[in-house]
């Protein structure tokens, strides 16, 4: 039986993957699209809400991220808000929270007042508060026992910003638009895992269980495992991976919106923050832990043989994770994260970390948050011997894209998939309906609640 053929195949249903499916039906005249998706729906791995920190980055309470990387989130992010704000349902997607982060002693305020003299002009919306502001907005942050909190103390907020997002809402999302866009072009195929990839001639191959598929063109959007697919394809060899796996904790609701603290500089991820959970009814999770775990799926053992390929344990690789062991700040913080989830005395641990956000924070009001959290993969890139802050994208130029997608993969996927869109229309000389995508992606003006016409 032939092999059913697709202009462009899309591997992972979280939201990179469906944020393609969108764009590439949405913008382009291809033809024939196919997602595959290994589970039975879409956005169940880091997509799904509880595994990821809901925070729909835009830079500024990220302090691990330069201007120029702000700025560069801030604008993908608008692109999320853009899409959603032509929906009727937006507000099951994108939440409007006060955020902030915060500075606790003198160093830490002093750092926030720099970055505020930095980041003002390009987000006009941020304001420098003191304890008494911050109390007004989030009192378990500045006040123990009805006094303000003794430290100094400092945030940069705003109260009235798109600041969280169900990404899982937004990954069905995007799957009902592309269907209402294109219908008949557009295949989603559950529970089908691909298990090879490989290209001959011009088309690819992939072969799941049941069926080969073929393609024109292919966009491997599967997290930690798209590094998997590249390097059996002879791509990517340049990197290898370190999961740094998230825990949370939960506690009864104590934070109105989002509470960022301050990061190490030597760290590529955010410190643990407070956040509003949606989900959760609005009660208060703290994390993500920073966990060294090696699985490219959390909670799948099966994806341990799948680690250790994308690894390619080599000196390289061994000088990269001694250069940051050697570092007495990181060797530390990997311990302490370790400690976070052993049984009887992560608690105690955390609360500690926990108190630094909410001083009043007590320990019966802790629970381990049990099956929560993704698994974020930070590739080393071993040529320069170091540890990547972000996303990354290997295009080697033949029609196939892998992308590894580590926080902030979720709040880029719009900006992602409009790069990916550009580069498989351009291979396969489709057309790009370049109004449409700038109206409606990135024109900040555009009609709220306009609906997506089909
Ligand atoms: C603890 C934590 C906190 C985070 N917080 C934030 C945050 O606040 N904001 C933010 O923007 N980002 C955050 N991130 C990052 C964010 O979750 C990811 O960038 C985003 O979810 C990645 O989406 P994705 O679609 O690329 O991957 P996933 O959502 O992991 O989707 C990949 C899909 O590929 C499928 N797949 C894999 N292998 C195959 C195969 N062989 N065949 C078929 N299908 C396959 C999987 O089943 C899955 O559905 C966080 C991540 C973690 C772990």
């Amino acid at each position: 039986m032939a092999a059913q053929h697709y202009d462009l195949i899309i591997i992972g249903g979280g939201v990179s993957g469906t944020a393609l499916l969108y764009t590439a039906s949405r913008y382009t005249n291809l033809k024939k699209i196919a997602l595959l998706e290994k589970y039975a729906q879409v956005a169940l791995v880091n997509s799904r809400s509880s595994n990821n920190s809901q925070t729909l980055h835009c830079g500024d309470i990220e302090t691990n991220y330069s201007l120029e990387k702000a700025l560069i989130v801030k604008r993908a992010a608008q692109m999320i808000v853009n899409y959603a704000s032509q929906l009727a349902d937006s507000d099951k997607i994108l939440y409007r929270l006060p955020k902030m982060v915060v500075g606790i002693g003198e160093e830490e305020t002093t750092i926030l007042q720099k970055r505020a003299d930095e980041f003002s002009a390009r987000f006009p919306y941020m304001r420098l508060l003191d304890k008494k502001a911050i109390a007004e907005i989030e009192p378990g942050v500045a006040i123990i026992n009805g006094q303000f909190r003794p430290e100094p103390l400092a945030a940069f907020a705003c109260t009235d910003e798109y600041s969280a997002a169900d990404f899982a809402a937004l990954s069905r999302s995007f799957l009902e638009q592309s269907l209402k866009c294109a219908n008949e072009n557009v295949d989603v195929l559950f529970n089908t895992k691909v298990k090879t990839l490989a290209k001959e001639g011009d088309v690819f191959q992939i072969t799941t269980a049941n069926k080969t598929y073929t393609a024109n063109a292919v966009v491997v959007s599967a997290c930690g495992h798209s590094l998997l697919f590249a390097q059996k394809m002879g791509y990517g060899l340049e990197y290898s991976c370190l999961p740094v796996a998230g825990s949370f904790y939960i506690s009864p609701k104590i934070i109105n919106g989002k509470v960022y603290t301050i990061q190490s500089k030597k760290l590529p991820f955010a410190a643990i923050h407070g956040d509003y959970d949606f989900l959760l009814n609005g009660q208060t999770r703290f994390g993500p832990t920073a966990l060294l775990l090696p699985l490219l799926e959390r909670y799948n053992l099966a994806s341990l043989p799948d680690f250790l390929r994308v690894l390619h344990l080599d000196r390289k690789v061994i000088k990269v994770f001694w250069d940051l062991l050697k570092d007495t700040e990181i060797r530390r913080y990997i311990i302490k994260n370790f400690f976070y989830e052993i049984p009887l005395i992560r608690k105690p641990l955390f609360l500690k970390a926990a108190r630094k956000i909410v001083p009043s924070l007590q320990l019966r009001d802790l629970k381990y948050a049990r099956r929560f959290g993704g698994v974020r993969p930070q590739l080393i890139d071993k040529l320069n011997r170091k540890l990547l802050l972000g996303e990354a994208k290997i295009n080697p130029g033949n029609g196939i894209i892998f992308n590894m997608t580590p926080s902030p993969g979720a709040s880029s996927c719009l900006d992602n998939a409009e790069k990916d869109t550009r580069i498989i229309a351009k291979y396969l000389n489709a057309e790009i309906n370049e109004d449409a995508l700038q109206t409606e992606l990135h024109q900040k003006s555009y009609l709220k609640h306009k609906p997506i016409n089909p």
